[in-house]
């Protein structure tokens, strides 16, 4: 049994959160420490902890989130001019959160899309 993150309170809406798509299978949410001018976490409902952990059936789920993370760039006013979806996984990926999400970022250049420095 997986642990439950602060996300699924998120989700729960038990903790604040701004809330920006919430349906059966999704809910995204603005990132509480923005690295870019548009910075939204694209979550799904239901725990899984890490993109090792994704299951053929929770493929409708990940297709939603990209679906979603379009919407929201055009809503957003970024989609023209573009920006990132960003999914880390485990310690060398820089995952802090152990409940899958999907970073969208975007509003300025983004630059490289790895740093060289470690
Ligand atoms: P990662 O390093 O990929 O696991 O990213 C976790 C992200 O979750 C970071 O960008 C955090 O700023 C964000 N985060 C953590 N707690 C919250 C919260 N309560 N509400 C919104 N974003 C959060």
């Amino acid at each position: 049994m997986s642990e439950e993150t602060i996300f699924s309170k998120i989700i729960r809406r038990e903790i604040p959160a701004e809330i920006l798509f919430q349906d059966d299978l999704v809910t995204a949410f603005r990132d509480i420490d923005p690295k870019a001018p548009t910075h939204i976490l694209i979550i799904p409902n239901h725990l899984i902890p890490t993109t090792n952990d994704v299951k053929s059936s929770d493929e409708k789920a990940l297709g939603r989130m990209v679906t979603v993370a379009a919407k929201l760039a055009q809503e957003a006013g970024i989609a023209e001019d573009g920006y990132r979806i960003i999914m880390n996984c485990n310690k060398h990926g820089g995952q802090e959160v152990y409940h899958i999400h999907m970073h969208l970022v975007g509003g300025h250049f983004l630059g490289p899309m790895l740093s060289q420095d470690r």
